[in-house]
């Protein structure tokens, strides 16, 4: 039987507060597993690349049955509280080292789903049904390297797995302003990645650092924004490019998804 190719999503994911807030960000999470559950188009399974689980290896979490990880504090109790029990896939976390080899895959049994995975996933797939797997990102390797794994992986939505990457685009928490919708920088920086995006220019967009002063105080940390790479690397020939949630939040924070199906 042929599956039909899964989506592969890069999401935007903001603050944890959204995994317990409905906003027009969480209303989109929503809006999409619903959309990419119907007609029995559900997934099997899902390869989650966060922001959140950053290594000195490649590792997946290859454990039957992943704990939540509230990994963030100063939030309210209600979000320490929450959990997203679903499944794990060591099945799935084998594949993915066969589709990696030669390269190493560490077999993890300590992580879990942290909050840049649970806190979308709640949202689009909130009956927590669906087997779910995490691979870590590699802070040693450049985004060259990332851009590459996500082409490598790219072959796993034809066997009934959605890959999501979860992170920002713009992500810098030290200029965080309430008072402002969107700094000159951050709306230059997002609007440059958009277009690269959308042009398929993918080459520029893992060369960000091209973008000068922009880039740095957009992605001063590169973490929230790799994941993105995962996604434009696992793009078919024949994906429609759609971005969605192109909204500043807080001046520093771009909450842009980008939908490939
Ligand atoms: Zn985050």
């Amino acid at each position: 039987m042929i599956e039909p190719r899964q989506p592969a999503l890069f999401l935007g994911h903001g603050s944890p507060m959204n995994a317990l807030e409905e906003n027009q960000f969480t209303q989109s999470w929503s809006q999409l597993g619903r959309e990419f559950s119907q007609g029995g188009n559900k997934p099997k399974a899902i390869l989650m690349i966060s922001a959140h689980w950053m290594t000195d290896v490649v590792a997946v979490t290859a454990m039957s049955q992943p704990k939540t990880i509230h990994d963030f504090g100063g939030f309210p109790p209600a979000l320490f509280a929450m959990q997203y029990p679903a499944p794990g896939s060591p099945e799935l976390a084998q594949r993915i080292a066969q589709a990696l080899a030669p390269m190493p895959l560490m077999q993890d049994q300590k992580w879990g789903l942290d909050h840049g995975a649970w806190s979308v996933l709640v949202k689009m797939f909130p009956d927590a049904d669906i087997p779910v797997v995490q691979l870590s990102l590699n802070l040693n390797e450049n985004a060259a390297f990332h851009f590459n794994l996500g082409q490598r992986l790219a072959g796993l939505r034809e066997e009934g797995v959605m890959i999501i990457a979860s992170g920002n685009v713009v992500h810098n928490l030290r200029r965080l302003d309430p008072r402002v919708a969107s700094f000159d920088w951050a709306q230059r920086f997002n609007g440059v990645i958009r277009e690269t995006i959308l042009k398929e220019n993918f080459a520029d967009a893992v060369n960000y650092d091209q973008f000068g002063t922009d880039a740095q105080l957009s992605v001063p940390t590169s973490e929230h924004y790799l994941p993105l790479l995962y996604i434009l690397g696992a793009k078919h020939p024949d994906d429609q490019i759609r971005i969605e949630n192109d909204e500043m939040v807080m001046g520093s924070i771009s909450m842009m998804s980008v939908i490939l199906s």
